[in-house]
């Protein structure tokens, strides 16, 4: 049982280590599709330009072996752990951020983890709660899923909160995500994904728009309402003009995904996190015996 757990842990680390690098340079299909669709759609010429510039970057980083953005962000994970995964999420941990520091000493990487306070460097990409995971534990499963999401500083600066309350309604929800894509204009690197949680708790909905922004560009809320509405967010925000690196022109936002959870009845939270166009995402399985599946598009 020891000698699976600590093969396990090792398993774990390789994926953390491929997967951050993996992500910083490869991004995903369904990126590249929506920036090839921004191309297209885009009628000024300062954005058009801009997009042509952020499509020749993809280009270039591919045939350079080489990272899409400088800025190798903080390194955060989504893990979903099965409830007869042998190894304990403690364990878990220790493997993400081991790999973190691995990746980013064998590449190397830019290290970009300081103490909040004194602005030190704390390691590579690792420190005190460094590198960030959100957990998920899912029932009757063995596996592990591990999802990377480096997060640039310009888009995680554009992160917003507001307790509106109950009375303000769909309204004050869709009247705050508009007023932070505006506030933000260029310097989150439009256009990316604006990532919407609603409900919850106010740590819960940064949380929830967080993980908003982990998922496949374009997919929709199985919750048909959430669904109305990141649809209506997204015609919204491509309204406002900003364009991409708000230059000006009609692609703002590649997309709007939005997250819920239930709440309290005289709350109504709503938090905002920006996903720069560079939206970096990487994953892997991770099966009992230690097999690593990396999947391109998950
Ligand atoms: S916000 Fe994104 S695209 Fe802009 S510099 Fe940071 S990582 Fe790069």
């Amino acid at each position: 049982m020891q000698q699976l757990a600590t093969d396990l842990q090792a398993s774990v680390e390789d994926a953390a280590a491929h997967l951050y690098v993996w992500a910083l340079k490869d991004i995903p299909q369904d990126l590249r599709d929506a920036l090839v669709d921004a191309q297209a759609r885009e009628t000024s010429v300062s954005g058009r330009r801009v997009l042509d510039t952020i499509v020749r970057n993809v280009d270039v980083a591919d045939d350079a072996h080489n990272l899409v953005c400088q800025d190798t962000g903080i390194a955060v994970y989504h893990a979903r752990v099965g409830e007869h995964f042998p190894l304990h999420p403690a364990r878990i941990y220790e493997a993400l951020r081991d790999g973190t520091a691995r990746a980013t000493l064998e590449h190397p990487l830019r290290s970009n983890a300081v103490h909040t306070i004194t602005r030190e460097n704390t390691g590579p990409n690792i420190g005190y709660r460094l590198p960030i995971v959100h957990w998920e534990f899912v029932a009757d499963w063995d596996g592990l899923d591990v999802k990377c999401v480096p997060k640039g500083s310009g888009s995680e600066n554009m992160s917003f909160l507001k307790m509106c309350v109950p009375a303000d309604g769909v309204r004050g929800i869709k009247q705050f995500v508009l007023e932070s894509v505006v506030d933000a204009g260029g310097k989150p690197c439009p256009p990316g994904i604006v990532g919407v949680g609603i409900g919850g708790s106010a740590d819960y909905a940064m949380h929830l728009a967080k993980e908003a922004i982990m998922r496949p560009i374009g997919t929709r809320n199985p919750d048909p309402l959430v669904a109305q509405l990141e649809d209506e967010l997204f015609a919204l925000l491509n309204e406002t003009g900003i364009g991409p690196m708000g230059l000006g022109g009609d692609v703002t936002v590649l997309q709007c995904h939005v997250e819920h959870a239930d709440t309290h009845m005289t709350l109504n939270p709503v938090a905002v996190n920006y996903q720069c166009w560079a939206a970096r995402r990487a994953s892997a399985h991770i099966s009992v015996d230690g097999t690593i599946d990396y999947d391109r598009e998950a």
